[in-house]
């Protein structure tokens, strides 16, 4: 027995079973043999018909005859019923209620039934209302040894099922790998030391113990061993990404200490520490000689748009190597158009007085700064100039959305690239962002999305990373109410003495979950304008109210924004659009509708919406929720003081998979326990750090090449 053979190789299988293999993602042993339980016991013990005992959970396989369906006597309840046998034995089924089971299933087939026995009026033993599943073929495992004296106090694994393979089918078919000397063909890719080191087990125990442990500690000894292997694999791939970006080429930027202060002199503020610390991380990189690869994480408000602005400044100052004349040039992308254009906006603010030109690109047009016959504007000019200009080098910063990514977009000198919440955008598409001479950019990531470090090193471990962990000075805790329903006239009175105050508001409308994105904006835009709507009419009839939701042309979302910046409107309703980056310090309130249907990161953004000025600020959490669990978790965005302590809430409540969309990616359930915990993370970025400096090349680690590629093919983190 291979472990690349294919499983049909060693079980005959019904065209269900290798439907259902095929689902849960089995081909070969080796599959099989990673397929790990989610739970021991509780399933029923596998019974021959004549061993039935009265009151018993069982599982017993048989062929079925004298289906018939019937009415009950006097309360004339229908039913269905059956007489099941094997070589031992028979016995009646009756299902009430579900006259339907006779029509799916048919005389003379084998099939497998669970459920309890009951003694009937007679003394025999009859199932009542069992579940029954049509099957190919009786187990082989069926009154064999192998079920009936398990010394495992655990009970039987359960596995993932799918309609024809039952956990039992799969721990059969697992027991015989093993006994067919599968155990010696897998080859241990964690070397002797690191498990030594960790106390972890070794492959083939560990593998024993997962399928089948005898005790609680060789099972949690087994996972603990799985969960290790697979962030140690993460962490090499990550590691290995990570070298290969570090041994391209690349500019080296080395900016002026003197015109940088200036610079920074300039903003209406002064840096926080944290910024000024995330700018000597950033230009120490930059001077190093390999490309940067660095995320920024910093809470919403905390100001990485400066720290952008600095260090785009850095880049764009200094000569490229070859001739004194021209510049480095910056690409900012960011992930919708209202924050490309606000940073170009904010931009043109910093670098007007340098005179440096700054394009924008996004799907709805382009842009330039400064417009020659205007030079203290911007203008539109069309796409083909534009790139025909960044491609020359004459245009040093170029923001824009995805546009930015498009196969027709080439620089001369791209030294650096800026990405805007950073987790919008995968590693293929922040490579696809690279010169014509394939010389590396420097790569600077920020999120506003606060993650937990576990999983900041599992997911970014190709990343160094920044936090911003201070706010700007004199930024106040954004006051946060959950509100219920009985008190909702009374929060709108508070908001309106506010508003009558000059503040601003924001109403973000609940989010709507249905499978069809067409669809689903247009509930999203109906419920929108109809909250927009009923505001104007019956709450806020003194104010301007002004609309923003995915269905508006590009042109009409700046619009929007434009008339709620300048004070036009007091009041926007939105679809969460807004959700990031947007920057209005007059709105200082947000009303979040529905609450419970966001996640917390999410609602933790959105409140951040409001924190961008001096004033107090305040988010109201409207939500009718009468779950504890959803209750306590919006709780904790009252008691949270950072988006950080959030995030470890939240890591804890829904656990990460949840949390970062890991699970779309590939990564198990067993790993994903031991992403909460650092230790473990670490110990594993460690070892496969360690390892792939000492290895050049891949091929030469101290596992197989192979055995890379396979375990980690499935990960698809994009
Ligand atoms: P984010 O990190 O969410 O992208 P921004 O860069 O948009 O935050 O900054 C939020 C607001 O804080 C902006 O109005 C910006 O001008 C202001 N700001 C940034 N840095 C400072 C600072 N050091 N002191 C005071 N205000 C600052
Ligand atoms: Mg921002």
């Amino acid at each position: 027995m291979e472990l690349i053979d294919p499983i049909s190789q060693f079980h005959k299988l019904t065209e269900i079973q290798t439907k259902a293999l095929k689902r849960l993602g089995l081909n070969t042993v080796r599959d099989l043999l990673y397929y790990f339980p989610t739970r021991y016991g509780n399933i029923f013990t596998v019974k021959m018909i004549g061993d039935l005992i009265s009151g018993e959970e069982s599982e017993v396989y048989g062929v079925i005859n004298k289906l018939k369906t019937g009415k009950t006597f006097r309360t004339r309840m229908p039913f269905a019923e059956a007489v099941l046998s094997d070589e031992t034995g028979k016995k009646t089924l009756k299902w009430f209620h579900q006259p339907y089971i006779a029509k799916i299933i048919s005389e003379g087939k084998m099939v497998k039934v669970c459920g309890k026995t009951t003694e009937n009026k007679k003394g025999g033993l009859s199932f009542l209302n069992p579940n029954i599943e049509v099957v190919g073929e009786v187990p082989i495992a069926v009154g064999d040894s192998l079920f009936t004296t398990s010394e495992s106090s655990l009970g039987l694994p359960v596995y993932p099922e799918s309609r024809g393979v039952t956990s039992t089918w799969i721990h059969h078919a697992v027991t015989r790998a093993f006994k067919n000397g599968a155990l010696d063909k897998i080859k241990d890719p964690i070397p002797k030391e690191i498990l030594t080191k960790y106390s972890l087990p070794s492959l083939r125990t560990a593998m024993i113990w997962i399928h089948n442990p005898r005790k609680k500690e060789d099972s949690e000894s087994a996972k603990k061993r799985f969960a290790f292997e697979e962030i140690f694999f993460i962490q090499l791939k990550k590691q290995h990404e990570r070298k290969l970006y570090e041994k391209s080429k690349t500019f080296i930027i080395e900016p002026n200490e003197k015109d940088m202060q200036e610079f920074i002199k300039r903003f209406p503020f002064k840096a926080t520490d944290a910024q000024t610390r995330a700018i000597d991380h950033i230009v120490k990189d930059f001077k190093r000689g390999y490309a940067m690869s660095r995320l920024l994480e910093g809470d919403v408000g905390s100001g990485k748009t400066a720290v952008a602005a600095v260090t785009a400044f850095a880049a764009v100052t200094t000569p490229p190597p070859d001739n004194k004349y021209g510049n480095l040039q910056v690409a900012y992308m960011a992930p919708t158009e209202i924050l490309a254009n606000q940073h170009f906006e904010s931009f043109i603010k910093f670098f007007a007085y340098l005179g440096v030109q700054i394009g924008l690109i996004t799907g709805s047009g382009c842009k330039k700064f400064p417009s020659k016959t205007n030079p203290g504007q911007s203008t539109n000019i069309s796409k083909t100039q534009l790139l025909k200009w960044v491609e020359k080098g004459e245009i040093p910063i170029l923001i824009g959305t995805h546009a930015l990514i498009s196969k027709n977009v080439k620089f001369k000198n791209l030294a650096y690239i800026i990405i805007d919440e950073q987790h919008k955008f995968g590693t293929k598409q922040r490579q696809k962002l690279r010169n014509k001479d394939d010389i590396v950019p420097h790569l600077l990531s920020m999120t506003a999305t606060p993650i937990p470090r576990t999983l900041a090193l599992t997911l970014y471990g190709d990343l160094d990373l920044t936090l911003l962990d201070t706010l700007p000075l004199g930024r106040k805790k954004t006051e946060t109410f959950i509100v219920r329903p009985k008190e909702r006239e009374k929060m709108y009175e508070e908001i309106r003495n506010r508003l009558s105050a000059g503040r601003q508001l924001y109403v973000i409308c609940p989010r709507i979950a249905e499978p069809d994105p067409d669809k689903q904006t247009a509930l999203l835009v109906a419920s929108a304008e109809a909250e927009a709507k009923r505001l104007k009419e019956k709450i806020f009839p003194e104010f301007n109210i002004g609309l923003l939701h995915g269905k508006m042309t590009p042109k009409d979302k700046e619009n929007a924004m434009k008339d709620f910046e300048k004070n036009k409107n007091q009041i926007l309703v939105s679809t969460s659009v807004v959700e990031v980056g947007v920057n209005v310090p007059n709105a200082t309130m947000i009303i979040i509708e529905g609450a419970e249907r966001f996640g917390l990161a999410q609602l933790h953004q959105l409140r951040g919406r409001v924190a961008r000025s001096s004033h107090d600020s305040y988010c109201f959490v409207f939500s009718d929720s009468e779950s504890q669990k959803t209750l306590e978790r919006l709780e904790s965005l009252v008691k949270a003081r950072n988006g950080f302590e959030l995030a470890e809430f939240d890591l804890k409540q829904r656990g990460p998979g949840e949390l970062s969309g890991l699970k779309q990616w590939g990564v198990s359930d067993i790993a994903m326990e031991a992403i909460k915990n650092i230790k473990m993370v670490e110990a594993a970025r460690n070892e496969a750090r360690e390892i792939i400096e000492q290895n050049e090349d891949i091929d030469h680690l101290p596992l197989t090449q192979k055995e890379y590629l396979y375990r980690t093919q499935y990960l698809h983190m994009e």
